[in-house]
């Protein structure tokens, strides 16, 4: 749901408004790890209209790297990997007067900066919109409702009255993170608001179609044989249980030399079988295995991912983890699935 403007608390606009009157304020801008097209696209997007609005000292920190589908966005190098550049990424964060934390809303989630933001003195503004935000965030725009961060930042910068400041560049990022968040205006995005902001955006001169063919319609062969691969090697249904799910080990990656992002989207093919109301996705990582969850209808995956997965999102998409070995984690998930479609 896009939120009215008006309605983002007036009271938080006008003290962040009030922040950001002195420009030379140092001003940096975190997201959550595995950065996504809404994560970074709401962080360039910001990056952006803050310097459009004058502030001189902007900085965008992410926690590791990002898929290649995401590296034509406007600035994008100007963003500072921490898992490339751990020192630079602490001291950023360490010596803000302001950390705009975009797009996650629990302190985990940003893995090896935690601790360097939790102690850091600047004053951190939430905006987000996962549900159950953590406490430690001094000023809290959190709109659960809302299609993506990305939208939320136009709406945003539309109550502090400058959505001039949302130039041609800036709209790109955001479009990006409107499009990558509700998967092509497939879900999440039930309301005129989503719409109407998109139309803002268009109007400044985004090429829509150009976005989506860069996002979408950029796959490497090996990217595309390993979507092939889980298709037709790795997918398990469990009809029973309206459950499919998609597990891919260390060897299966490097058979298609895996590259960051090559797994996006896989989940949602999973979810896409008729019946289907549960999807999941496995990825053997060094330490841990990473898994996705994507559901349909009132099928709470954020509650499933935190219950049994250390992990969290979306009531329809949400992450987590496993440490277990891959077959232990699938027989747990399968006996989990049972049990919650039993009762
Ligand atoms: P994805 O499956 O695409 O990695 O993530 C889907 C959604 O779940 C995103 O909104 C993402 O922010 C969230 N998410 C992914 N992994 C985790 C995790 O480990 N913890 C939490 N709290 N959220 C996650
Ligand atoms: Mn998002």
């Amino acid at each position: 749901m896009a939120i009215n403007p008006d309605a983002l608390d007036p009271r938080l606009i006008s003290n962040t408004k009030s922040l950001l009157e002195d420009k030379s304020r140092r001003i940096v801008i975190v997201t959550h790890t595995n950065p996504d097209g809404d994560a970074v696209g709401s962080s360039l997007g910001m990056y952006i209209c803050l310097r459009n609005a004058g502030c001189l000292d902007v900085e965008v920190v992410v926690p590791n790297a990002y898929p290649g589908f995401l590296k034509w966005l406007p600035f994008n190098e100007k963003v500072i990997v921490a898992s490339d550049r751990p020192q630079k990424a602490r001291e950023l964060i360490m010596g803000a007067d302001l950390v705009f934390c975009l797009d996650f809303n629990g302190f985990s989630r940003i893995d090896a900066l935690q601790d360097v933001l939790v102690s850091a003195n600047g004053v951190k503004v939430l905006i987000d919109h996962h549900p159950e935000p953590e406490p430690g965030f001094d000023l809290v725009f959190s709109y659960p409702g809302s299609s993506s961060t990305a939208e939320l930042v136009y709406e945003f910068f539309e109550a502090l009255g400058w959505s001039s400041c949302v130039d041609q560049e800036a709209a790109e990022c955001l479009y990006a993170g409107i499009v990558t968040d509700t998967g092509s205006f497939s879900y999440s995005c039930n309301n005129p608001g989503t719409y109407l902001i998109t139309a803002k955006l268009i109007r400044t001169g985004v090429d829509g179609e150009r976005i989506h063919r860069l996002i979408y319609n950029t796959y490497s062969s090996d990217r595309m044989r390993l979507l092939g691969y889980c298709l037709s090697e790795r997918l398990v249904v469990m009809p029973e249980q309206q459950t499919a799910y998609i597990s891919l080990g260390k060897n299966d990656l490097d058979r298609f030399h895996y590259q960051e992002g090559d797994t996006e989207g896989v989940v949602n093919y999973a979810l896409s079988i008729e019946n289907i109301s549960l999807a999941a996705l496995f990825t053997e990582h060094e330490d841990h295995i990473k898994v996705s969850f994507r559901s349909a209808g009132d099928v709470d995956v954020n509650r499933f991912a935190r219950d049994h997965f250390y992990g969290g999102g979306h009531v329809n998409a949400a992450g987590g983890k496993s440490f277990d070995p891959m077959e232990s984690t699938l027989l747990r998930f399968e006996e989990l699935v049972k049990a919650l479609t039993s009762g």
